[in-house]
């Protein structure tokens, strides 16, 4: 389950790394480029949902990166 979710977000680009545990049994990956989270639960409530965030939902985009020459 954990691994599943991680791929997803891996294919779209993502720069995730380790799950971060929120308590319970809740786990959380951010990514290092765009900041995008993804957040799972092992056992949801009936209203709640097992995976969720804008990671697995919407592909990477990497921060723009200063050029080194600044010319004013
Ligand atoms: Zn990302």
């Amino acid at each position: 389950m954990m691994e599943e979710t991680k791929n997803i977000v891996l294919s779209r680009g993502h720069n995730v790394k380790n799950w971060q545990v929120l308590g319970n049994d809740c786990y959380a990956l951010e990514c290092a480029d765009c900041k995008k989270t993804v957040m799972i639960k092992e056992r949801p409530l009936p209203n709640e949902i097992k995976v969720g965030g804008e990671a697995v939902a919407v592909n990477c985009v990497k921060p723009v990166k200063e050029k080194k020459l600044r010319k004013k």
